[in-house]
C-alpha cells in the first residue's frame, strides 16, 4: 500500500492534492510520500526484529538530503556509492558509524576521505582495491574495516542491466577466491576484516536466488571463521523488488524475505545489515506530468506530456513500466483507448509507453507515473536543456519543495566561457571591417 489516493476524484498525495501542487510548482515534478517511506522502513525494521541488524538505505535509488533526513532520522543507515553520496549521508546528519561504502571502483581520495570522517565498513569488491585501500589508511595510521563483496554466482533473474551476481558481472571477487582473499586481507597492515558482504542484483521477484546466495555466505562464514576471520557481520545487499502494475503477481514481501534470513541465518552469531533501495523509495514517489498534445497519427496516436526521458528514464534505459494514471479520476466504466505516452524529447526513445489504454486525456490534463520514486530523480539530467526535474515531500496535509527547479538562468550561468571568448563574438560585417 502506498499513499497516492484518489480522494473526491482527484489523486492525493496522503491529504494533499496533487492539482494543488502542479499549480504551485509547474510541471513536472517529483513527489514522495513521508507517510509511504516510513512504513517501507518499518517493515524491514518489523522483518528483522529480534536479530542485531542495521537498515542501510541505498541513497542512489533516492539522495535527496529531505529524504535522508527523514530516514536518518527513523535510525536507518546508509549505503553509499560515491565521495558524492557520503557526503549527502553526513549532510543529513548520518554517522559514520551507520555508513556502508559500496562500489567498484573506489578511489584514493574517496576512501581517504570517509576513512577521516567515520565509516562503519567498506565493502571492497577486488584484492586490487584491498591494496590501495590498506596503503591509504596505514598512511593516516589507521586500520580499514572491510567486508568483501562476494560474488556468489547465482543468477538472480532479474533485467540484464540491474543483475549482478553471475560470474561475467564486474561486481565483488568470485565465492572460489574468497578465502585466499581473505587471507591476503588478514595480512595487511591497514585492514580490519569485520564481515562479508553480497548483492546479486535489483528488482528481484523471488526469494530463491536470494536465498542460494545467503547460503553460500552462511557456508563461507564457517570456513573463514576456521580459518581465523573475525566475521561478525553479514551484509546481504539490497534488490527485492516492487510491483511495477498493479495487475500482476506481488513480489515477495518484506515480512517474507526477513523471515528467509533469519532461516538462512540461523542461530549464526552475526549482526545482519541489508542494503535495500527501490523497496523503501520506489512507491513512495510519483512523477506528476501535463498532457500538451493529443497529437492523431496515422494508425496511432501519441499523448505528448512535458515530462521526458531525461526526467525519468527507466522506460528507455530498461523498458520499464510505469503505471500511469490520470489525476482526475476517471468516471467509472469510461472508455479507454491505445495511445503510445511521449515526451518532448528529440530521440525516439522518448517514449514512456506503447499503445496504452488511457481514458480521455485533454491538454493540461494532470497524469501521474507511479512507483517512480526509486531511479526516478537521481537520474535526471538536463538533456534538451529541460531544467533539472524538481521534488516535493508531503507530509499528511503539507507539503514542501525539497528541490526547487533551477531557473533557465542558473541552468546557463553554470556554464563558463574560456578567455578567449570572453569579447561578444565577432559578427560578420565586423570580420569585414
Ligand atoms: C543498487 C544497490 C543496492 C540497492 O538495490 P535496490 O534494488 O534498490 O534495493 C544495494 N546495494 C548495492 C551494493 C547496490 O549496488
Amino acid at each position: 500500500m502506498d499513499h497516492f489516493l484518489y480522494k473526491d476524484g482527484e489523486l492525493h498525495a496522503e491529504d494533499v492534492p496533487l492539482r494543488e501542487i502542479a499549480v504551485a510548482v509547474g510541471t513536472p515534478f517529483y513527489c514522495y510520500s513521508s507517510a509511504t517511506l516510513t512504513r517501507h522502513f518499518q517493515l524491514f525494521e518489523e522483518a528483522l526484529s529480534g536479530r542485531e541488524h542495521l537498515i542501510c538505505f541505498a541513497i542512489k535509488s533516492l539522495s535527496n538530503q529531505a529524504i535522508l533526513r527523514l530516514l536518518g532520522a527513523l535510525g536507518a543507515g546508509m549505503d553509499v556509492v560515491s565521495g558524492g553520496e557520503y557526503r549527502r549521508a553526513r549532510a543529513a546528519g548520518v554517522p559514520g558509524e551507520r555508513i556502508v561504502f559500496s562500489g567498484v571502483g573506489k578511489t584514493r581520495v574517496e576512501m581517504a576521505y570517509a576513512l577521516g570522517q567515520g565509516i562503519r565498513q567498506f565493502n571492497v569488491e577486488s584484492a586490487e582495491e584491498l591494496a590501495l585501500l590498506s596503503q591509504v589508511a596505514a598512511s593516516m595510521g589507521t586500520r580499514a574495516p572491510i567486508t568483501l563483496r562476494v560474488n556468489p554466482d547465482v543468477d538472480a533473474r532479474t533485467h540484464e542491466k540491474i543483475a549482478t551476481g553471475r560470474k561475467e558481472d564486474k561486481f565483488g571477487v568470485p565465492i572460489s577466491r574468497a578465502r585466499e582473499i581473505y587471507a591476503e586481507a588478514a595480512a595487511l597492515p591497514g585492514i580490519e576484516v569485520v564481515g562479508i558482504d553480497v548483492h546479486i542484483g535489483s528488482q528481484l521477484t523471488d526469494l530463491a536466488p536470494f536465498e542460494a546466495a545467503f547460503t553460500k555466505i552462511v557456508e563461507l562464514t564457517h570456513l573463514l571463521r576456521a580459518d581465523g576471520h573475525p566475521i561478525r557481520r553479514l551484509d546481504l545487499g539490497g534488490g527485492l523488488g516492487i510491483p511495477y502494475t498493479q495487475s500482476n503477481e506481488a513480489p515477495p514481501l518484506p515480512l517474507e524475505y526477513g523471515a528467509m534470513i533469519k532461516r538462512v541465518v540461523g542461530d549464526l552469531d552475526v549482526e545482519i545489515e541489508i542494503e535495500p533501495g527501490r523497496l523503501i523509495s520506489g512507491n513512495a514517489g510519483i512523477l506528476v506530468a501535463s498532457v500538451l498534445y493529443l497529437k492523431q497519427g496515422e494508425g496511432r496516436d501519441f499523448l505528448i506530456l512535458d515530462a521526458a526521458m531525461n526526467d525519468l528514464i527507466r522506460p528507455a534505459m530498461y523498458g520499464a513500466h510505469h503505471d500511469i494514471i490520470p489525476v482526475i479520476e476517471p468516471a467509472p466504466g469510461v472508455a479507454r483507448a491505445p495511445v503510445d505516452i511521449v515526451g518532448p524529447v528529440c530521440e525516439s526513445g522518448d517514449t514512456f509507453a506503447k499503445q496504452r489504454a488511457m481514458p480521455p486525456l485533454a491538454p493540461d490534463a494532470l497524469v501521474a507515473f507511479r512507483s517512480a520514486g526509486a531511479y526516478g530523480a537521481v537520474m535526471a539530467s538536463e538533456y534538451n536543456s529541460r531544467p533539472l526535474v524538481p521534488e516535493v515531500l508531503v507530509h499528511r496535509d503539507q507539503y514542501a519543495v525539497i528541490r526547487p527547479r533551477p531557473s533557465f538562468d542558473e541552468m546557463i550561468n553554470r556554464d563558463t566561457l574560456p578567455p578567449w571568448l570572453e569579447t561578444a563574438p565577432a559578427t560578420a560585417s565586423d570580420e569585414d571591417g
